[in-house]
């Protein structure tokens, strides 16, 4: 795969990578505010500066707060940008042939070509 396909391929990957982040970090604003509104009873003027906190949170805290099919999801975003890395990028883990672009951009971490993928789907479903 030539060098800007494979660029390409890793901004994909990046872009939601950030996505996974950004739900995160909308979960656990909206768990802050819950929280401070508990804290302020609505009533007290008293102001919290509670959402200053967490906008340094680290990443760590936030893959920990991502379900078990989002830590998944972000496992293998993870090891296709590793792939870019190695440049083994866009290859069947299966039969080695080359993952074709249309199925890479709508699946971008996948791992198997379509036919290979398939078969595997149907091997299962026995
Ligand atoms: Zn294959």
């Amino acid at each position: 795969m030539r060098a800007r396909e494979l660029k390409m391929y890793e901004k994909l990957l990046l872009e939601r990578r950030a996505a996974i982040f950004q739900e995160v970090e909308r979960m656990s604003s909206a768990a802050r505010q819950a929280t401070q509104r508990e804290a302020s009873g609505e009533l007290s003027s008293h102001t919290f500066h509670m959402a200053d906190r967490g906008t340094d949170q680290s990443e760590r805290e936030k893959v920990f707060m991502l379900s078990s099919k989002g830590k998944r999801y972000l496992f293998h975003i993870d090891e296709a940008l590793r792939r870019i890395k190695d440049k083994t990028y866009g290859k069947c883990h299966q039969c080695g042939k080359d993952i074709s672009p249309e199925r890479l951009k709508a699946v971008p971490h996948a791992r198997y070509c379509i036919e290979c993928k398939e078969a595997e789907e149907k091997a299962r479903q026995r």
